[in-house]
């Protein structure tokens, strides 16, 4: 199972700036991805075709979308539709990210129908979980990423293929604050997702990606990616200079 390290760009970057950090980007790591991983770039949607060029044909390097709307086309005005961004070369898209959860208003179930279509439309599907402090203080980790998880996966297929599916833990207190959570939160929190993983895909389980996010950044990553059960990391504010990234991506 290859790491997968994930830059989340966020609403940041205009095409100019996109395409100057993957290249920088680029030319820090290219060459030096380990076999066992997987350097993932999220960008904003009007920066999607120009960093899909600085990647092109770069081993070891994806490119993904931060959202889509969970229909094959129609009258969704100012939508984006999975094939649109298979289109652009994206493998991977987000969906649950707590910006997105509770900026935008997006529900559980919502969350669950994204998963499943993009998933069912070729799409390496990350469903981001986790608690917000308020929930982390009442003691309802468990409870917040159970309920997010399971409705998040309601809809996949029983025999998804283990590769094509990615869970996010991140803490939304842990989020753009600079607070990261212990490795024992860390550890508990993902032995937690795996329990479920298992529970839900059997052995199948194992396979699945989980990654870690929250205020990862280069003084942390190492230690980070080796806890237990943690297969890669999500990271927003630290992954916007190539340089912060890069000593993430080969931590
Ligand atoms: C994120 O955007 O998913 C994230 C974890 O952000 P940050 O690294 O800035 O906390």
């Amino acid at each position: 199972m290859k790491k997968l390290m994930a830059a989340n760009w966020k609403m940041y970057k205009t095409r100019d700036e996109a395409e100057q950090t993957a290249r920088g980007l680029v030319g820090l790591v290219a060459g030096r991805i380990p076999a066992d991983r997987e350097v993932l770039v999220i960008p904003p949607f009007t920066a999607l075709s120009v960093v899909a060029r600085e990647l092109a044909a770069i081993p070891g390097f994806s490119l993904g979308a931060q959202n889509f709307y969970p229909a094959a086309q129609g009258a969704f005005t100012g939508e984006i539709a999975p094939d649109m961004l298979l289109d652009l070369g994206c493998a991977y898209a987000l969906a649950g990210h707590s910006e997105r959860r509770h900026v935008l208003g997006e529900s559980d179930a919502f969350v669950g129908r994204k998963v499943a279509f993009g998933l069912a439309a070729g799409l390496r599907m990350i469903l981001c979980v986790g608690e917000k402090i308020e929930e982390r203080q009442a003691g309802l980790v468990r409870e917040v990423v159970k309920r997010q998880l399971d409705a998040g996966l309601s809809d996949v297929v029983p025999d998804v293929h283990p590769e094509t599916l990615v869970v996010a833990y991140e803490p939304v207190w842990a989020i753009g604050t600079g607070l990261t959570a212990g490795p024992a939160d860390v550890a508990e929190a993902h032995g937690f997702v795996r329990e479920m993983l298992r529970a839900r895909y059997g052995e199948k389980g194992n396979e699945v990606r989980i990654l870690y996010g929250g205020s990862v950044k280069p003084e942390n990553s190492g230690e980070i990616i080796g806890i237990d059960n943690v297969d890669g990391v999500l990271v927003g504010g630290a992954s916007l200079r190539a340089e912060s990234f890069a000593a993430i991506a080969l931590a």
